[in-house]
C-alpha cells in the first residue's frame, strides 16, 4: 500500500485549507501537505460562494478576524480580484434603531467609516432602491466588497507552494488513528485523476468508494480544513463538531433595468443578498427552514419563491 508522509497533514483543500497551508508555510513549517478529493472545488463552499467580504459585524471577533482579512485582501487586491465597493445593508423600520445601536457601540468598527443613513437617503444614493415605505434606515460600509474566491484559493496556494507545501488531489480520509508514538496514521482512498461531477457528488453525499486505492498517510498534526464535511470528518477522529452541512442557494439572473457594476453588496431587510456578476445580478437568500444534509440539487421554485418577490418590493425596477 503506497504511504505517504509529512509533519502537517491540512484534509480539505478549499480557501480554509489552503490560506492554513499558506501562514504554516510563512511561519516556517517545512513539511505540509493538503490533501482533498477535488482540488478544483467543484462542489465546495469556496466556488460556490457570493465572494462577499464584510467586517461590519456584531461580534467583536469576527469583526477583528475579518478586518485583518481585508487588509490583506487590499495588499494583494490585483491578485485576488478584490473590489472595495462596500456593502450596502437595508434595516426594517422595527430592526434599524437596534441594528444601528449595536454597529455604533462596537469598538472594533470604529475606524471602519460606516455611514448611516435614513430611509429617505436611501433613494438618494442609490436610484434603483425607490421603495423604501418599509425601511427605518440603512447602512453603507466602505471598506467591505467583493472578491473572486477561486483567485483568492489560487494566491493561498501559489504562497503556499512557494514555501513547499503539497496539495494532493483524488484522497478522501476516512479513518483516523492516533498512534501510542504520537504520530497519526491517516487511511484513506485515492481515485484516478479524472473523475467525472456524478462520482465526486456520490463520495461528497454518501460513503462511496468505488474505484479507489487504499493508501496511508503518516503525519504528526492533523488540521481539519474539511467544510461543510467537518462533522463528518471529526467523526473520523473519535470526535464531534457542532457544524452541520446546509444547502444554501444562489440565482444568477439578468435585469435589463439595473446595471449594479459600479456597486459591491447589497442586502435586502428581507434577508436576501444580491450584487453584480459580470453584467448580470448574483443573488442568494438562506432558507431559514432548510434541513440539515448533503443537497447539491438546486431548487427550480428558489428564484420565483424566494428571490424575485422581495426584490420587486424593494424597485420598480427589478
Ligand atoms: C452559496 C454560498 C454563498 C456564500 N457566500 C459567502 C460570502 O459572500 N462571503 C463569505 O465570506 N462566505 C460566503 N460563504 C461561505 C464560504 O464560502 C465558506 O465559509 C468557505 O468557502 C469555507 O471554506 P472551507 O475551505 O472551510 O470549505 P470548502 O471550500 O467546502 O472546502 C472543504 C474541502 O474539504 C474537502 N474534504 C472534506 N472532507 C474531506 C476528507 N475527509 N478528505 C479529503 N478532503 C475532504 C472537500 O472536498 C472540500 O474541497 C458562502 C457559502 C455558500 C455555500
Amino acid at each position: 500500500m503506497r504511504v505517504l508522509e509529512s509533519d502537517i497533514t491540512i484534509v480539505g483543500a478549499g480557501l480554509v485549507g489552503s490560506s492554513v497551508a499558506m501562514h504554516l508555510g510563512l511561519n516556517g513549517a517545512k513539511s505540509v501537505m493538503a490533501v482533498d478529493l477535488d482540488l478544483e472545488g467543484v462542489f465546495s463552499s469556496s466556488e460556490l460562494n457570493a465572494g462577499g467580504v464584510r467586517a461590519t459585524w456584531n461580534n467583536p471577533v469576527n469583526a477583528q478576524i475579518s478586518r485583518v482579512s481585508i487588509d490583506y485582501y487590499a495588499s494583494v487586491h490585483e491578485d485576488v480580484g478584490f473590489h472595495q465597493k462596500g456593502y450596502f445593508w437595508m434595516f426594517a423600520k422595527e430592526e434599524w434603531d437596534t441594528a444601528s445601536a449595536t454597529l455604533r457601540a462596537n469598538p472594533h468598527l470604529k475606524d471602519a467609516r460606516i455611514e448611516y443613513l435614513s430611509a429617505t437617503d436611501i433613494t438618494r444614493r442609490f436610484d434603483f432602491i425607490d421603495k423604501v415605505d418599509d425601511l427605518g434606515g440603512a447602512t453603507f460600509s466602505p471598506l467591505d466588497g467583493l472578491l473572486n474566491a477561486n483567485l483568492l484559493k489560487n494566491h493561498f496556494r501559489a504562497r503556499a507552494r512557494a514555501k513547499g507545501a503539497k496539495f494532493l488531489n483524488r484522497i478522501w480520509v476516512h479513518h483516523v488513528t492516533f498512534m501510542a508514538d504520537g504520530t497519526i496514521e491517516l487511511d484513506a482512498w485515492q481515485w484516478p485523476d479524472q473523475m467525472d461531477q456524478d462520482e465526486l457528488k456520490k463520495i461528497l453525499t454518501a460513503k462511496e468508494t468505488r474505484g479507489a486505492e487504499p493508501i496511508k498517510i503518516r503525519t504528526g498534526k492533523i488540521v481539519n480544513c474539511s467544510g461543510a464535511w467537518a462533522r463528518r470528518f471529526a467523526n473520523c477522529m473519535g470526535t464531534d463538531c457542532p457544524s452541520n452541512a446546509v444547502r444554501r442557494q444562489v440565482s444568477v439572473f439578468e435585469c435589463k433595468g439595473v446595471d449594479l457594476r459600479p456597486f459591491g453588496m447589497f442586502v435586502d431587510s428581507s434577508g436576501v443578498y444580491f450584487h453584480p456578476e459580470a453584467n448580470n445580478i448574483l443573488a442568494g437568500y438562506a432558507t431559514p427552514d432548510e434541513p440539515a444534509g448533503y443537497n447539491f440539487e438546486y431548487d427550480a421554485s428558489f428564484f420565483e419563491n424566494c428571490i424575485w418577490p422581495p426584490l420587486y418590493n424593494r424597485s420598480t425596477k427589478f
